[in-house]
Protein backbone atom coordinates (compact mmCIF):
# COMPACT_ATOMS: atom_id res chain seq x y z
CA UNK A 1 0.00 0.00 0.00
CA UNK A 2 1.21 3.39 -0.22
CA UNK A 3 3.09 5.37 2.62
CA UNK A 4 -0.17 6.98 3.81
CA UNK A 5 -1.77 3.63 4.60
CA UNK A 6 1.63 1.75 5.77
CA UNK A 7 -0.01 2.70 9.93
CA UNK A 8 -3.12 0.46 8.38
CA UNK A 9 -1.42 -2.11 6.37
CA UNK A 10 -1.27 -4.98 9.28
CA UNK A 11 -4.92 -4.67 10.11
CA UNK A 12 -7.66 -7.30 8.82
CA UNK A 13 -9.36 -4.77 6.08
CA UNK A 14 -9.01 -3.60 2.80
CA UNK A 15 -7.40 -0.44 2.00
CA UNK A 16 -7.29 1.71 -0.89
CA UNK A 17 -4.70 1.39 -3.52
CA UNK A 18 -6.11 4.38 -5.78
CA UNK A 19 -7.87 4.54 -9.06
CA UNK A 20 -11.54 3.48 -6.76
CA UNK A 21 -10.01 -0.10 -6.38
CA UNK A 22 -8.93 -1.90 -2.92
CA UNK A 23 -6.15 -4.11 -1.98
CA UNK A 24 -8.42 -7.20 -0.43
CA UNK A 25 -8.92 -7.78 3.00
CA UNK A 26 -6.37 -10.10 4.21
CA UNK A 27 -8.50 -12.71 5.82
CA UNK A 28 -10.45 -12.95 2.36
CA UNK A 29 -6.87 -13.05 0.82
CA UNK A 30 -6.14 -16.53 2.92
CA UNK A 31 -9.94 -18.15 2.41
CA UNK A 32 -9.97 -17.87 -0.99
CA UNK A 33 -6.25 -19.17 -0.75
CA UNK A 34 -6.88 -22.49 1.25
CA UNK A 35 -10.31 -22.63 -0.81
CA UNK A 36 -7.69 -22.83 -3.90
CA UNK A 37 -6.21 -26.00 -2.43
CA UNK A 38 -2.61 -25.29 -4.57
CA UNK A 39 -0.29 -27.62 -5.37
CA UNK A 40 3.55 -26.72 -6.20
CA UNK A 41 3.01 -27.55 -10.07
CA UNK A 42 0.16 -25.64 -10.28
CA UNK A 43 -0.80 -23.13 -12.93
CA UNK A 44 -2.66 -20.20 -11.93
CA UNK A 45 -4.91 -17.77 -13.58
CA UNK A 46 -6.07 -14.33 -11.46
CA UNK A 47 -8.18 -11.68 -12.42
CA UNK A 48 -7.83 -8.82 -10.51
CA UNK A 49 -3.98 -8.65 -9.93
CA UNK A 50 -4.40 -4.93 -7.91
CA UNK A 51 -1.72 -4.38 -5.93
CA UNK A 52 -0.36 -7.37 -6.44
CA UNK A 53 -0.73 -8.95 -2.71
CA UNK A 54 -2.60 -11.69 -3.40
CA UNK A 55 -0.38 -12.21 -6.70
CA UNK A 56 2.69 -12.61 -4.85
CA UNK A 57 1.31 -15.32 -2.39
CA UNK A 58 0.17 -17.67 -5.32
CA UNK A 59 3.24 -17.10 -6.68
CA UNK A 60 5.04 -19.06 -3.52
CA UNK A 61 2.57 -22.02 -4.03
CA UNK A 62 2.25 -22.69 -7.56
CA UNK A 63 4.68 -23.03 -10.33
CA UNK A 64 2.75 -20.02 -12.74
CA UNK A 65 0.83 -17.04 -11.87
CA UNK A 66 -0.91 -15.46 -15.34
CA UNK A 67 -2.12 -12.47 -13.63
CA UNK A 68 -4.52 -9.55 -15.84
CA UNK A 69 -5.63 -6.39 -14.56
CA UNK A 70 -8.08 -3.90 -16.61
CA UNK A 71 -6.27 -1.15 -15.51
CA UNK A 72 -2.70 -0.69 -16.37
CA UNK A 73 -1.35 1.76 -13.76
CA UNK A 74 -2.46 -0.92 -11.50
CA UNK A 75 -0.64 -4.01 -13.23
CA UNK A 76 2.43 -1.27 -13.74
CA UNK A 77 2.92 -0.89 -10.05
CA UNK A 78 2.21 -4.79 -9.15
CA UNK A 79 5.00 -5.46 -11.45
CA UNK A 80 7.38 -3.28 -10.02
CA UNK A 81 6.26 -4.23 -6.25
CA UNK A 82 6.68 -8.32 -7.42
CA UNK A 83 10.09 -7.59 -9.17
CA UNK A 84 11.33 -5.77 -5.98
CA UNK A 85 10.45 -9.04 -3.73
CA UNK A 86 12.69 -11.14 -6.05
CA UNK A 87 9.67 -12.89 -7.58
CA UNK A 88 9.64 -14.25 -11.03
CA UNK A 89 7.51 -16.75 -11.89
CA UNK A 90 4.35 -14.24 -12.49
CA UNK A 91 3.10 -13.04 -15.70
CA UNK A 92 1.55 -9.89 -16.27
CA UNK A 93 -1.27 -8.32 -18.88
CA UNK A 94 -3.51 -5.71 -19.00
CA UNK A 95 -6.77 -6.17 -20.57
CA UNK A 96 -10.42 -7.59 -20.11
CA UNK A 97 -9.82 -10.63 -17.24
CA UNK A 98 -13.59 -11.33 -17.44
CA UNK A 99 -12.24 -13.51 -20.82
CA UNK A 100 -10.00 -15.20 -18.87
CA UNK A 101 -6.75 -15.49 -21.22
CA UNK A 102 -6.82 -18.55 -23.70
CA UNK A 103 -3.09 -18.72 -24.57
CA UNK A 104 -2.29 -20.26 -21.59
CA UNK A 105 -4.88 -22.25 -20.56
CA UNK A 106 -6.12 -24.75 -18.73
CA UNK A 107 -5.59 -23.81 -15.60
CA UNK A 108 -5.33 -25.64 -12.31
CA UNK A 109 -6.75 -22.79 -10.10
CA UNK A 110 -8.49 -19.51 -11.54
CA UNK A 111 -9.08 -16.75 -8.67
CA UNK A 112 -11.17 -13.38 -9.35
CA UNK A 113 -10.52 -10.60 -6.96
CA UNK A 114 -13.56 -9.01 -8.12
CA UNK A 115 -16.95 -9.30 -8.26
CA UNK A 116 -19.11 -10.84 -11.25
CA UNK A 117 -23.16 -11.35 -12.08
CA UNK A 118 -22.63 -14.67 -12.63
CA UNK A 119 -19.95 -17.35 -13.15
CA UNK A 120 -17.95 -16.08 -16.86
CA UNK A 121 -18.18 -18.72 -19.31
CA UNK A 122 -14.85 -18.36 -20.44
CA UNK A 123 -13.12 -19.20 -17.30
CA UNK A 124 -15.37 -22.48 -17.19
CA UNK A 125 -13.75 -23.33 -20.30
CA UNK A 126 -10.51 -22.41 -19.49
CA UNK A 127 -10.48 -24.37 -16.36
CA UNK A 128 -8.65 -27.91 -16.42
CA UNK A 129 -9.58 -31.26 -15.57
CA UNK A 130 -9.58 -31.13 -11.42
CA UNK A 131 -9.37 -27.86 -11.60
CA UNK A 132 -10.39 -25.03 -9.23
CA UNK A 133 -12.07 -21.40 -9.36
CA UNK A 134 -12.94 -19.48 -6.66
CA UNK A 135 -15.13 -16.30 -7.42
CA UNK A 136 -17.10 -13.85 -5.56
CA UNK A 137 -20.65 -13.98 -7.42
CA UNK A 138 -23.46 -11.75 -6.91
CA UNK A 139 -25.24 -8.09 -7.41
CA UNK A 140 -22.71 -4.59 -7.38
CA UNK A 141 -22.66 -4.06 -4.19
CA UNK A 142 -22.13 -7.61 -2.18
CA UNK A 143 -21.71 -11.05 -3.21
CA UNK A 144 -21.75 -15.04 -2.31
CA UNK A 145 -17.87 -16.57 -2.47
CA UNK A 146 -18.47 -19.60 -5.03
CA UNK A 147 -15.98 -22.03 -5.57
CA UNK A 148 -16.48 -24.10 -8.53
CA UNK A 149 -14.41 -27.88 -8.91
CA UNK A 150 -14.21 -29.11 -12.50
CA UNK A 151 -14.39 -33.26 -13.38
CA UNK A 152 -14.54 -33.96 -16.79
CA UNK A 153 -17.49 -32.32 -18.06
CA UNK A 154 -19.01 -31.62 -14.71
CA UNK A 155 -18.74 -28.40 -13.36
CA UNK A 156 -19.69 -28.66 -9.05
CA UNK A 157 -20.34 -24.96 -7.28
CA UNK A 158 -20.18 -24.78 -3.60
CA UNK A 159 -21.22 -21.38 -1.97
CA UNK A 160 -19.59 -19.66 1.36
CA UNK A 161 -19.74 -16.52 3.02
CA UNK A 162 -21.09 -13.46 1.90
CA UNK A 163 -18.03 -11.18 0.57
CA UNK A 164 -17.62 -7.19 -0.87
CA UNK A 165 -15.22 -6.89 -3.97
CA UNK A 166 -15.13 -3.99 -6.65
CA UNK A 167 -16.95 -5.12 -9.78
CA UNK A 168 -15.47 -7.35 -12.59
CA UNK A 169 -15.91 -4.40 -15.41
CA UNK A 170 -15.79 -5.88 -18.77
CA UNK A 171 -17.52 -8.19 -21.33
CA UNK A 172 -18.32 -11.31 -18.92
CA UNK A 173 -19.00 -9.04 -16.01
CA UNK A 174 -20.56 -5.69 -15.20
CA UNK A 175 -21.15 -2.27 -17.59
CA UNK A 176 -18.21 0.18 -16.81
CA UNK A 177 -20.06 2.85 -14.93
N1 LIG B 1 -6.14 -9.04 -5.41
C1 LIG B 1 -6.07 -7.60 -5.40
C2 LIG B 1 -7.47 -7.03 -5.38
C3 LIG B 1 -7.63 -5.90 -6.29
S1 LIG B 1 -9.28 -5.23 -6.35
C4 LIG B 1 -5.30 -7.11 -4.20
O1 LIG B 1 -5.32 -7.79 -3.17
O2 LIG B 1 -4.67 -6.05 -4.28
C5 LIG B 1 -9.89 -5.93 -7.86
C6 LIG B 1 -9.16 -5.60 -9.10
O3 LIG B 1 -9.90 -6.14 -10.18
C7 LIG B 1 -8.98 -4.11 -9.40
O4 LIG B 1 -7.62 -3.82 -9.47
C8 LIG B 1 -9.68 -3.92 -10.76
O5 LIG B 1 -9.02 -3.01 -11.61
C9 LIG B 1 -9.65 -5.33 -11.31
N2 LIG B 1 -10.64 -5.63 -12.35
C10 LIG B 1 -11.95 -5.27 -12.43
N3 LIG B 1 -12.50 -5.76 -13.56
C11 LIG B 1 -11.52 -6.45 -14.21
C12 LIG B 1 -11.47 -7.19 -15.44
N4 LIG B 1 -12.51 -7.33 -16.25
N5 LIG B 1 -10.29 -7.76 -15.78
C13 LIG B 1 -9.20 -7.63 -14.99
N6 LIG B 1 -9.19 -6.96 -13.83
C14 LIG B 1 -10.34 -6.37 -13.44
Amino acid sequence: VSKEYGQLAYGDHPLSIGAGQTISQPFMVALMTQLLALREDDKVLEIGTGSGYQTAILAQLSSMVYTVDRLDRLTQQAQKNLYDLGCTNVVFKTGDGSAGWREHMPYDAIIVTCGSPSIPEPLKEQLADYGRMVIPVGDRSSQVLTLVERKGKDLMEKRGCGCVFVPLIGEYGWDDR
